[in-house]
């Protein structure tokens, strides 16, 4: 086979299943494999693209993400990664407090979103804003979840601002 040409993929061969990854394997020899990966899966948000390990390095189109140096390296695999962390997630959502959804009917995103939206016209930075809920997201694996984080981290916040440097009577 020349070289630069396209070698034929071996039948038995399947595609690593580690985030990011892509790259076609011999199962049987996953052991003599060097997969470059990410530890968790890519987010997508608005214009931004990143891998939730990684939400320090966003991309804006598809080629650039896929660019995105892998931030673990092991063996290539053939077991979903999803599938375990959405499991994962599942099961934290099951065990977190219950959630405020059915009282408040607004898609999580949208409120995000808003959220958004208001700090960002008040001066702070998108990019802050960004970097923190998809640390949240990663963390919590569910946007309500975030939201509900997010509220109680802005009702702390609040409450704390007008006491700190000020001598105000109680
Ligand atoms: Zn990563
Ligand atoms: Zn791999």
């Amino acid at each position: 086979m020349a070289s630069g040409g396209v070698v034929p993929r071996p039948p038995e061969h399947v595609r690593c299943k580690n985030f990011g990854c892509n790259k076609y394997f011999d199962p049987r020899h996953a052991d003599q494999t060097a997969c470059v990966c990410h530890r968790l899966p890519p987010v997508f948000h608005e214009t931004a693209k990143y891998w939730a390990c990684c939400p320090d390095k966003k991309a804006y189109d598809w080629e650039e993400f896929m660019k995105i140096p892998g931030c673990q390296q092991g063996h290539c695999s053939d077991v979903s990664k999803e599938k375990k962390f959405l499991g994962g997630s599942d099961l934290r959502a099951e065990n977190a407090p219950k959630r405020l959804d059915d009282e408040v009917p607004v898609d999580p995103r949208k409120k995000l979103d808003r959220l958004r939206e208001g700090l960002v016209s008040l001066g702070v930075s998108p990019d802050d804003f960004d970097r923190a809920w998809g640390r949240l997201g990663a963390k919590l694996g569910d946007l309500s979840l975030v939201s509900q984080k997010m509220s109680q981290l802005f009702t702390e916040a609040l409450q704390t601002m007008d006491t700190d440097d000020m001598n105000l009577p109680d």
